[in-house]
């Protein structure tokens, strides 16, 4: 048995989505892990306990009550970090 924060791997799953939308925004790893970071700042923390064949119906229907929140703490985190990147313009 693992506990998991599962909001974790919403945004991830999200992120190029959201990424998409910004065309001058940096997409480097560093970039992304500090939008990734921020975003879960934003959001409540929602962990899970897993277990094979348990997780996915939570995790779809922890989705579904969050997505419009995950969205928006994306859009605004990639705000965030782009307009101070923490290194040189490539
Ligand atoms: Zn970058």
């Amino acid at each position: 048995m693992q506990l998991k924060n599962f909001m974790e791997d919403l945004v991830w799953q999200r992120l190029d989505e959201v990424l998409a939308g910004h065309r001058n925004v940096c997409k480097c790893e560093k970039c992304r892990y500090d939008v990734v970071a921020l975003a879960l700042n934003f959001l409540p923390p929602r962990y899970v306990v897993t277990s094979q064949g348990e997780t996915f119906t939570r995790v779809k229907s922890l989705e579904q009550q969050f997505n419009v929140d995950i969205l928006t703490a994306i859009s605004h985190a990639v705000q965030i970090v782009s307009s101070r990147p923490h290194h040189e313009p490539k």
